[in-house]
C-alpha cells in the first residue's frame, strides 16, 4: 500500500504563494503579465498565484507530455496544447508545479522564446536541484525540496492525488 506522508502543508503553501505574489507585484507593477501554466500539475498553483497578484494578469495554459505513468522523466518532451493567444511584446511568467531534471522547462524556454516575448522569467512552486541534468534559470521558486517524490496540490501519481490540499511524499 502506498503511503503519504505531510511535506508541506496547505497553509504554508499559501504564506509562500503570497511572498512570490508580492514578489512578481513588485518587479511588475504595470502589468498585464501573461501567467502561462503547465497543464495539469501548475492548475491550483497558477489558480493561487494569480489571485494573490495585484498585477493584472492574463492565463494561458500550455499542455506537454511528461513523466506518464512512472516516476522518472523519459527525458522526451512534447507540446500537446499549445498558447491560444499570442504573447508576442508580452511579459511572460512560466508557471511551473516542479522543476527536476530541467529537461521539461528547457524545452519550454525554447518554445517560448520563439514567441517573441518582451520578458521571459520563470515560476516554479517547487524545485528539486539536486536532480539538475539541464541548466535552466528559475526567477521564483516556492520551496527547494530534497529528492523525494511528491503527490498533492496538482502533482499526481498516475492522475491520482491531485486534488490533495498538501504536498506530500509518497512511498510504496
Ligand atoms: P523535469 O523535466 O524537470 O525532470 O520534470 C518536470 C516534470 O516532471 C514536472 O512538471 C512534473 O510533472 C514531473 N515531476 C518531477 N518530479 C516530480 C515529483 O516529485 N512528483 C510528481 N508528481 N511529478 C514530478
Amino acid at each position: 500500500m502506498p503511503s503519504l506522508t505531510v511535506m508541506l502543508p496547505a497553509e504554508r503553501i499559501q504564506a509562500r504563494i503570497h511572498e512570490l505574489a508580492a514578489e512578481i507585484d513588485r518587479d511588475y507593477p504595470e502589468g498585464p503579465v501573461y501567467l502561462v501554466g503547465i497543464l495539469k500539475g501548475a492548475c491550483f498553483f497558477l489558480a493561487d498565484l494569480a489571485r494573490a497578484m495585484k498585477t493584472p494578469a492574463r492565463l494561458e495554459f500550455v499542455g506537454i507530455s511528461s513523466y506518464g505513468r512512472g516516476t522518472t522523466s523519459s527525458g522526451e518532451v512534447r507540446l500537446t496544447k499549445d498558447l491560444d493567444a499570442s504573447v508576442e511584446g508580452y511579459d511572460v511568467i512560466v508557471v511551473e508545479d516542479i522543476v527536476d531534471s530541467g529537461i521539461t522547462l528547457s524545452y519550454l524556454i525554447q518554445v517560448f522564446q520563439q514567441r517573441r516575448p518582451r520578458s521571459l522569467r520563470v515560476a516554479t512552486l517547487l524545485d528539486k536541484p539536486d536532480r539538475r541534468q539541464r541548466p535552466v534559470k528559475v526567477d521564483y521558486v516556492g520551496f527547494q525540496i530534497p529528492d523525494k517524490f511528491v503527490v498533492g496540490y496538482g502533482l499526481d501519481y498516475a492522475e491520482n492525488y491531485r486534488n490533495l490540499p498538501d504536498i506530500c511524499v509518497l512511498s510504496e
